[in-house]
């Protein structure tokens, strides 16, 4: 299936107008999808299996921004802990310190998203909103200790219900800002400089409007770009 350039480059333009930064999601697609994109101006590609990243990185160009959004095993960090530009999918402390701790060996401090649960019926991965203080605060108090100088918590994101029903979507994605809203308050007057919160990444292909209207500064969107899938 061809890259849909039309799609694209009519998508991006309403995302540019409204200052939210498009992750072109290319998991499955092969690296001349990739470039075709490339070769329009786009550098912000996410992808969802840590093997599968790896060898596009080494085909692709160098300067591709690389968001990993899939569910992130700890042993696995260490394979794209020297290029990745954001792991979206932080839903463990344990996974977080590990991720930290390949920043050290790479000597370099790893962006990441905390990923927050806000579709209640499914069965997805990350910490629920009540959590999000608690941990915050015991980020920073490892960053006194200088036990997580190599991490930087940039933001949430967040995936909505897989459903048609949009108001639930909204519903939704207006919980994860509120979450959003009052970890800031809670960190803005804060001097520490491993909290960069700035980034809230929610907004699919079918409900990336709905997370805009919700104050989403960054969408995930592959099938609208590139086709459909035909697994994953
Ligand atoms: C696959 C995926 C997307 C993109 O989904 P589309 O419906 O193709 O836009 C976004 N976020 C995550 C976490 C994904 O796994």
């Amino acid at each position: 299936m061809p890259v849909n350039k039309e799609a694209y480059n009519q998508l991006n333009a309403e995302l540019n107008s409204k200052g939210v930064t498009l992750v072109a999601v290319s998991k499955t697609r092969p690296a001349e999808d990739i470039l075709e994109l490339y070769d329009l101006g786009h550098r912000d590609f996410g992808e969802n299996y840590v093997q599968e990243l790896v060898t596009k990185s080494e085909q692709l160009p160098k300067d591709i921004r690389w968001h990993f959004i899939g569910h992130l095993q700890r042993n696995k960090v260490k394979y794209i802990a020297q290029f990745v530009h954001l792991i979206h999918g932080v839903d463990s402390f344990k996974l977080l310190d590990e991720i930290n701790n390949q920043g050290i060996k790479q000597n370099r401090i790893i962006d990441c998203l905390i990923q927050v649960h806000i579709a209640i019926e499914e069965t997805k991965f990350g910490f629920d909103e009540e959590e999000l203080i608690p941990l915050a605060d015991t980020i920073s108090n490892y960053q006194m200790l200088n036990k997580a100088n190599n991490v930087r918590i940039c933001g949430l994101m967040g995936m909505a219900s897989f459903t048609e029903n949009m108001d639930k979507v909204r519903a939704e994605f207006k919980r994860l800002k509120r979450a959003f809203d009052k970890l800031l308050a809670t960190r803005n007057n804060n001097l520490q400089t491993n909290f960069k919160l700035e980034t809230l990444s929610m907004g699919m292909s079918n409900d990336y409007k709905v997370a805009i209207d919700e104050g989403s500064t960054m969408v995930r969107i592959g099938s609208l770009i590139f086709g459909e899938r035909d697994h994953q």
